[in-house]
């Protein structure tokens, strides 16, 4: 294949940088440039609802070096947002309005939190979490014995809760579901964390719907309305209620989307590409067709954003070869640390547990006929190869010995 002369990355997150960094390591030697709205170089997400909320840091993990850019010969445009792609004569336009020719695009544009359409949903001391700034603004709010509300218990809700609580504030956090991570865990998983924060000290407000938000006229959040007619007070509100794949451009572009009730997200196919041929996609808006699943899996993780961002360049320079990697995800919550691989379907899927539930030291498993579908560790280190092994594939389960067998000797 004839090298691209100019490679265009759009969105300078996790994905977009690690895609621009192995362009270099393969030996892409046209021009190269990622462009990215936020002010700050590229930069990790998981320390902001963790180590940078509980003030354990100042700093995320930079993707890269700042001195890497010049270094490598990569074209860093930050502060600068993307408004379209026009296909037909390969350009991206800025909002300044500047043209820039691609011979390659890739999309890498992530995900933005959702913001539920409620009374006082705007007001200041409500807080989404999605960017460093974000964090920075959330943290400096967490004052100890300040009483702070979070809205949604999946992993983000959960972590900030742990945070909250760390740094001394009274937490409620309120869920419609029975049970936190209820959806993704299922109920005997969810009870650990349910069981975990509450002995950590934080109110559960299960089962509760939020309709809006109370505040001092032209001032602050002081409540929040729940579904039972009551409210709740609050110095602080968090809102986690789920995070949506920025797919504007590639929709205004024409690219194929998931529907919403799939997926969601860009559609690629198991190369990562695009429903164009010049344009992939990556990170938290792909919906890849995976090989190991046989549809469509889109994966708002870490892992998968610099494990498809690193893949990718062999794609845009010609690489066939399919994305296969088993989605991979990691939460720390007070002393409790997970790995999760796979992907699980807690209603479909048997509930397999090796090791100790109360002592919060265990691997669950979903099990599906006789395959391991996902695992869990928390807590435990020791198997983590053979875990990742058995998500993978092609191995048949013997369940006896996933409660308390050698774990390696299942894979043969
Ligand atoms: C608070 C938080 C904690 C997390 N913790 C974990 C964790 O513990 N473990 C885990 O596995 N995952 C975690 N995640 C998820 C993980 O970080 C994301 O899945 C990953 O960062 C996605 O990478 P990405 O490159 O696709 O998107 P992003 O990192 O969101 O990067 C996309 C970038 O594109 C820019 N952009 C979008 N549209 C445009 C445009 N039109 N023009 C210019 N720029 C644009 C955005 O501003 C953004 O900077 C966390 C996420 C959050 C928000």
């Amino acid at each position: 294949m004839v090298e691209p002369r100019r490679i265009v990355i759009v969105g300078a997150g996790l994905a977009g940088a690690t895609a621009a960094g192995a362009l270099r390591d393969k030996g892409y030697s046209g021009q190269l440039v990622v462009l990215g709205q936020e002010e700050h170089r590229p930069y990790e997400l998981p320390a902001l609802s963790k180590g940078l909320l509980l003030g354990e840091t100042e700093e995320p993990a930079w993707v890269h070096d700042e001195a890497t850019y010049a270094e490598r010969d990569i074209e860093l445009r930050l502060s600068t947002v993307v408004e379209g792609v026009r296909l037909d004569t390969h350009e991206v336009v800025t909002a300044d309005g500047t043209e820039l020719p691609f011979d390659r695009l890739l999309l890498a544009t992530g995900s933005q939190p959702r913001r539920p359409v409620m009374t006082g949903v705007h007001l200041p001391g409500l807080h989404l979490l999605r960017t460093l700034d974000d964090s920075r603004a959330l943290r400096a709010e967490l004052v100890e014995g300040r009483r702070v509300v979070i809205v949604g218990a999946g992993w983000i809700g959960c972590e900030v809760a742990a945070a909250a609580r760390r740094r001394g504030c009274e937490v409620i956090v309120v869920e419609p579901n029975p049970l936190p991570l209820h959806r993704l865990l299922g109920d005997t998983m969810a009870e650990v964390f349910r069981d975990l924060h509450a002995a950590e000290g934080v109110h559960w407000g299960l089962g509760y719907g939020v309709f809006g938000f109370t505040g001092e006229e032209q001032g602050r959040v002081t409540g929040v309305m729940l579904d039972d007619g009551s409210e709740l007070p609050a110095d602080v509100v968090v809102v986690a209620v789920g995070a949506a794949p920025r797919v504007e451009l590639a929709h205004a572009a024409g690219l194929d989307l998931a529907s919403a009730t799939s997926t969601g997200g860009v559609e690629v196919d198991a190369c990562l590409r695009t429903s164009a041929a010049d344009v992939f996609a990556v990170g938290d808006i792909a919906s890849q067709l995976h090989p190991r699943y046989g549809r469509r899996v889109r994966v708002e993780h870490w892992a998968n954003a610099k494990h498809q961002g690193a893949h990718v360049a062999g794609g845009m320079l010609g690489d066939e070869a399919p994305y296969t990697a088993s989605p991979y995800f990691f939460s720390d919550q007070y002393d409790l640390s997970l790995e999760f691989r796979g992907v699980a379907d807690p209603l479909v899927d048997e509930l397999v547990v090796r090791g100790d539930l109360a002592a919060r030291e265990f691997v669950a498993f979903w099990v599906r006929g006789d395959e391991v579908r996902a695992a869990m560790n928390v807590n435990m280190w020791d198997d983590v190869d053979a875990l990742a092994a058995l998500v993978a594939g092609d191995v048949r389960v013997d369940r006896a010995k996933l409660v308390d067998g050698d774990l390696a000797s299942l894979l043969g």
